[in-house]
């Protein structure tokens, strides 16, 4: 009797060590350094930087399979301030972009987006236009960032901060905006592209659009845009900004302060994104900064970009010691980003204690010569891979090479747990 009891504990043990086994080993990425990173499954969510050179793109992959761009960027004019082309000067950044789309969406027969959402209006966020660019099969405008991207993959909806009048603050008429409206309008009138204005606040703008019930906790929340922040009650928000009404062109404040600004969860992990926004503000009036609403809202995080790519406006004090993200990330391909007093603030412990990890996406030359600490950036080259396991318990950060389209591993850190 003594015996067969004996027997049938260590058979349930036996059964439990395996299912625990194959719980952590389904939590493990399998990435290796050296080989190719490995592929996107269900229940991870990958947060995927791409390295052009030229400009921003983030692909969002979420765990019901949901795909998410934010920003697909082309400089106009390269010059010795930027870091090379990458992988290099062959293709323009939207090809390069839709490339590396693809080969991260390799696990999906027909890849496409669900949701672009370009941040604001700047060159490296949307793609600048010169006059050498191809013209779309439209006609209508030229291929350069996210129009290029839009050529080549199905776009489900597209989010910005201007649609449908494009008159915040003044009527937005350059070359660069005249391509992209017409972008937008072609894309909704034969493509069946649905477009809509990023709302500030909101918590269902972005869902799950392929298995959302397996997913509740998962949230994509809109915390900012044209000024407009989430007070963190239901959807309300507040106006930052004064009115710009009668204020002529050149007395308005920069297009980056108007970015869209958002929060993601899922289970403990949270993820902050606030593009171009700034927080430092010499000599301007007290709304320029969007950094102290906004952390005031967000709170800790786990992992987060620098705004505006760690630039001299950003990353406050208040900021940075409300945020105390674990693991940085910086979107950098010029000899301005990040700035040593940014690098200095991040890895300050008087701001708030504890380890912290920043990976940059490529920086210059100058910025390895300028920064006191240089040496302590975890990752100065190389896309970036944020892969949170599924359940938002833990998280990894995979590095891969941008000077080919290799897609090997060059270094991986982690997992690192999520703040409860
Ligand atoms: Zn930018």
């Amino acid at each position: 009797m003594k015996r067969k009891y004996l027997l049938r504990n260590a058979i349930c043990l036996l059964l439990i060590i395996c299912a625990v086994t194959a719980v952590t080993t389904s939590l493990r990425a399998e990435d290796v350094v050296g080989k190719e990173i490995t592929h996107w499954q269900p229940g991870m969510i990958d947060i995927h930087q791409i390295s052009t050179g030229r400009g921003n793109a983030g692909l969002y992959i979420l765990p019901d399979g949901t795909t998410l761009l934010v920003d697909a960027g082309e400089l106009e004019q390269k010059t010795s301030n930027h870091t090379p082309d990458r992988p290099d000067s062959s293709r323009p950044a939207g090809e390069w972009i839709v490339r590396y789309i693809r080969h991260a969406l390799r696990h999906d027969p027909k890849p496409s987006l669900d949701y672009a959402l370009l941040t604001h209006f700047h060159q490296d966020h949307i793609g600048g236009v010169t006059g050498d660019l191809p013209m779309s099969r439209s006609g209508a405008y030229r291929l350069t960032g996210i129009t290029w991207v839009g050529e080549e993959l199905p776009i489900g909806t597209l989010l910005d901060r201007g649609w449908p009048d494009y008159d915040y603050p003044i009527p937005m008429t350059k070359n660069l905006m005249s391509h992209y409206r017409n972008f937008v309008k072609w894309q909704v009138e034969h493509n069946g592209v649905k477009a809509e204005r990023f709302i500030p606040g909101r918590n269902d703008q972005i869902v799950l659009r392929r298995d959302p019930e397996k997913y509740p906790q998962f949230e994509f929340r809109n915390v900012g845009i044209n000024g407009e922040i989430w007070t963190g009650e239901g959807t309300a928000t507040e106006h930052h900004f004064p009115s710009f009404e009668g204020v002529s062109e050149k007395q308005l404040p920069d297009e980056n302060i108007f970015s869209a600004i958002f929060l993601l969860r899922y289970g403990n992990f949270r993820f902050f994104n606030g593009a171009d926004q700034a927080g430092i503000r010499p000599n301007k009036p007290d709304w320029y900064d969007t950094e102290t609403p906004v952390a005031k809202v967000v709170g800790p995080v786990d992992a987060a970009i620098l705004d505006h790519h760690g630039y001299v406006d950003t990353m406050n004090e208040f900021f940075v010691s409300t945020l105390q993200a674990r693991v940085w990330t910086v979107s950098v391909w010029d000899d301005d980003h990040p700035t040593p007093g940014v690098v200095e603030r991040l890895f300050s412990e008087k701001l708030y204690p504890g380890p912290r990890d920043l990976f940059a996406l490529d920086a210059h030359q100058k910025a390895r010569d300028s920064i006191k600490e240089f040496d302590r950036i975890a990752s100065t080259q190389g896309h970036i891979v944020l892969r949170i396991a599924p359940d938002g318990g833990e998280y990894r950060v995979v590095i891969v090479d941008n000077t080919s389209e290799s897609h090997k591993v060059t270094k991986i850190f982690g997992p690192f747990q999520s703040k409860k």
